[in-house]
């Protein structure tokens, strides 16, 4: 017998999710009465997040009334803030995209100028939806470095000079509402976990410039004890050849030093191939040219050294890679696959599925539409909208 809790914003969560679709089936996924169940949904039906259509199948006595989510309610804003590039959604409750629009940005401009123009896409955006900010619901904002989740200010970030604890809350007061930001890499995992996520325990790996990861436990984002878990591009990794790296942090042979973005390229540059970005190394080896393939495939052994030891660590369900470097695909799965596979504990390799992110582009949209969704519709805050 199921017994999770009834609270409003618990049944909301089931019918949201698809775990229940009317009343009896709320009861019997939580064991509340069905009273107790009753009067709850029909307060998530004045509130307006719930709705009422059509008769499921009948068992034998009355068809019961189906109970639908009324993802319409309201919209949140979803902020993916890059390095050079700004894009900004505005989605339904269930993270269906509305309207979207980017700009490049120079995030090294700092906070005060980057922010004023993602409060301009943010405005354009809503026009373009035919929304007003009173629409808002929510916030939900990725940014490029390490992030204190509760307060929503960067900590330290290496790559966002200016930005060292900036309330980028502040910038959305406009809105009146809750405002989550969180780092890229936290905030793609959970747009790859898609709408309703799942239960799974799930390695999402982001190789671009850097090299982060995010840990999805049983469905859930895991920041760790100061909200640093999965920043996994700073261990240190033995080269083959021993030579020594020296890495932006300072240390030698960081995984990002050898295997991330500007490795990628600095390698190349020292192979005498005619490219001059990274995304140039990428398109020479999906083309198949041999020393540029050979590259992204060394690249992939040495991130898959690094998931091997995660794998016997944490025995995830699924490895999932994103960022520019894995759009490289078959040659970097490649690489990444041999060194798994060759080194963890067969029970923990044995189902585990590794494969590249189907959008790498819009998982950090989605994943700022999710966070911010998940975070207004949470148990409390559903809690006390009822209680307004
Ligand atoms: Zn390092």
């Amino acid at each position: 017998m199921a017994s999770t809790s009834a609270s409003a914003g618990a049944l909301l969560h089931h019918v949201r999710t698809g775990r229940a679709r009317s009343r009896a089936e709320l009861v019997a996924l939580t064991g509340a009465s069905r009273n107790t169940v009753s009067a709850r949904v029909d307060e998530l039906i004045s509130a307006g997040l719930l709705q009422e259509g059509g008769r499921g199948g009948s068992t034998g006595g009355r068809p019961p009334t189906l109970l639908r989510f009324n993802s319409g309610a309201g919209c949140v804003l979803a902020v993916d803030l890059g390095v050079t590039s700004a894009d900004v959604a505005v989605t339904d409750l269930s993270a269906q995209i509305l309207a979207t629009v980017g700009h490049p940005i120079d995030i090294a401009d700092g906070p005060d100028v980057v922010l004023a123009e993602v409060d301009r896409l943010a405005q354009k955006a809503l026009a373009e939806a035919g929304l007003t900010p009173a629409d808002v619901c929510a916030v939900g904002v990725g940014v490029p470095g390490p992030v204190e989740f509760s307060t929503g200010r960067p900590s330290h970030p290496p790559i966002m000079p200016g930005w060292h604890d900036h309330p980028i809350p502040s910038a959305f007061g406009r809105y009146g509402c809750p405002v989550f930001v969180d780092n890229d890499v936290n905030v793609m995992a959970l747009g790859e976990m898609g709408v309703g996520g799942s239960a799974q325990d799930v390695l999402v790996v982001k190789v671009g410039t850097g090299i982060g990861c995010g840990v999805i436990v049983d469905g859930e984002v895991y920041r760790g004890a100061q909200g640093s878990a999965g920043d996994i591009g700073h261990i240190h990794v033995p080269t083959p050849d021993g030579r020594t790296v020296l890495c932006r942090c300072g240390n030698e042979n960081c995984l990002e030093a050898l295997a991330g973005g500007g490795a990628l390229l600095r390698d190349a540059l020292e192979a005498g191939l005619p490219v001059s970005s990274t995304r140039q190394v990428i398109e020479l080896a999906a083309q198949g040219d041999g020393p540029a393939l050979e590259l992204v495939r060394r690249a992939g052994r040495m991130i898959g050294t690094v998931l091997a030891a995660l794998v016997n660590f944490f025995n995830p369900h699924r490895i999932v890679m994103t960022g520019g470097v894995a759009q490289a695909g078959a040659p970097l799965l490649a690489g990444i696959r041999e060194a798994v596979y060759g080194r963890s504990m067969p029970l923990a390799a044995r189902a585990l599925e590794i494969s590249v992110s189907d959008a790498p582009d819009l998982s950090g949209r989605m994943g700022a539409a999710l966070m911010a969704i998940e975070g207004y519709l949470d148990e409390d805050s559903v809690h006390q909208a009822l209680a307004r």
